[in-house]
């Protein structure tokens, strides 16, 4: 197992942010008390020499794959779990990010139920990868997505594992992954047979919900057992069906993660739901912060994301916030990008710079050709 996971130990780009906001978050002498820190990146591509995965963090990555749902867990053994794979225009997207961290073996795979926005790109994915075990509920759907996802898994020589209350991934001490759902047999909304995942890594425990609505919920809570969790990682978009008052206050999280596509149109996330939550937590979405990026060393909780980018040839700053920090002089020089087609303008690092990627001084930018990218949000200045 130590062998297995040394091979693989090759840790994600951000892994070397997440060093720095460790290291700020000693000088400020934060203590065992979960901590966030906002900075955001230079940029988000792959560090020339592979570092080591050997500080024995956490790292876990809320992808943002738009009104969907897809979270990356790399673990501080070096094992991974994917909990679901967004849709189906996604599958190019997360495989590159889960490669860009020299992952080749996917050790966990869990899709937590038939919906397209969370099993939308699974079968590409699994393809992509060796894969070691695969997890859902014991639920058929008829549509192609799910069958194309079947059909991969049997290709590819796998069998599934029931994820269903009480079916635990892994169990290394302090170092745990177990289901809290779903609980039942058979449900009428395929929502509530979503695979609910508790993780637990030292002092610290974070929370999976996939799609699970108020009636899953309810069976969680229904035994009694402590599901507490410092982050959240909120149940079906942040959709008033779900994050019921009774449930948030037993969850009690610090931050809470809420994956959802920008103006969607399921009023996704609801604002009753984000009442609850801002009663206890921090929340971060993904249609305003693109991919989410938690890391934590067993006490310390870390939130990072990765859509926006400080200048691109600016001095990396960890502690800057937000681009508003910049002198009159830097707005002057400050670089932009464009693509062959489109007519928004981007931060470094824009998840729509993929394809074509062209930079320009933002004082050069034809104003009447091109306005500012609402998700990555460039300064206008
Ligand atoms: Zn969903
Ligand atoms: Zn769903």
């Amino acid at each position: 197992m130590l062998e297995k996971s040394k091979l693989r130990s090759i840790i994600l780009p951000f892994l070397l942010i997440g060093i720095c906001l460790f290291s700020s978050c000693a000088d400020q002498g934060t203590n065992s008390e979960s901590s966030v820190q906002t900075s955001e990146p230079s940029s988000f591509s792959t560090p020339e020499s592979p570092t080591q995965h050997t500080d024995g963090s956490l790292t876990i990555s809320y992808l943002d794959v738009g009104q969907g749902d897809c979270s990356f867990i790399v673990l501080p053994n070096g094992e991974n779990i994917l909990i679901d794979a967004g849709n189906q225009s996604d599958g190019e997207n997360i495989i590159e990010y889960i490669r860009e961290s020299g992952i080749t073996t996917l050790d966990y795979v869990v899709a937590t139920h038939p919906h397209a926005d969370h099993i939308g790109s699974m079968a590409q994915v699994i393809s992509a990868f060796e894969v070691e075990k695969v997890y859902m509920p014991k639920k058929a759907h008829t549509s192609k997505t799910f069958e194309d996802l079947l059909d991969t898994v049997k290709e590819k020589g796998l069998s599934i594992t029931s994820a269903k209350e009480g079916a635990v991934l892994f169990d290394y001490g302090n170092l745990k992954a177990e289901f809290l759902a779903p609980n039942a047999d058979s449900y009428e909304n395929l929502n509530n047979y979503s695979a609910v995942l508790l993780l637990t890594y030292g002092d610290r425990r974070f929370l999976f919900m996939g799609d699970a609505e108020a009636e899953s919920e309810a069976e969680i809570l229904a035994h009694n057992i402590d599901i507490s969790a410092d982050l959240l990682k909120v149940g079906h978009h942040g959709s008033a069906t779900s994050s019921t008052e009774s449930f948030i206050s037993a969850v009690n999280p610090s931050h809470a993660v809420i994956s959802v596509g920008e103006n969607n149109s399921y009023g996704h996330p609801d604002p009753a739901v984000l009442s609850i939550l801002e009663n206890t937590a921090t929340v971060w979405r993904t249609d305003e912060r693109g991919t989410i990026i938690a890391t934590c060393d067993g006490e310390n909780i870390t939130l990072n994301h990765i859509a926006t980018s400080i200048q691109p040839h600016a001095p990396p700053d960890v502690s800057s916030d937000s681009a508003s920090d910049e002198s009159p002089d830097d707005r002057q020089s400050t670089t932009v990008y464009i693509t062959e087609s489109g007519t928004k303008y981007h931060r470094d690092g824009c998840q729509y710079l993929k394809k074509s990627k062209i930079s320009i001084s933002l004082s050069d930018l034809d104003r009447n050709k091109y306005s500012p990218c609402s998700r990555c949000k460039p300064p206008e200045k």
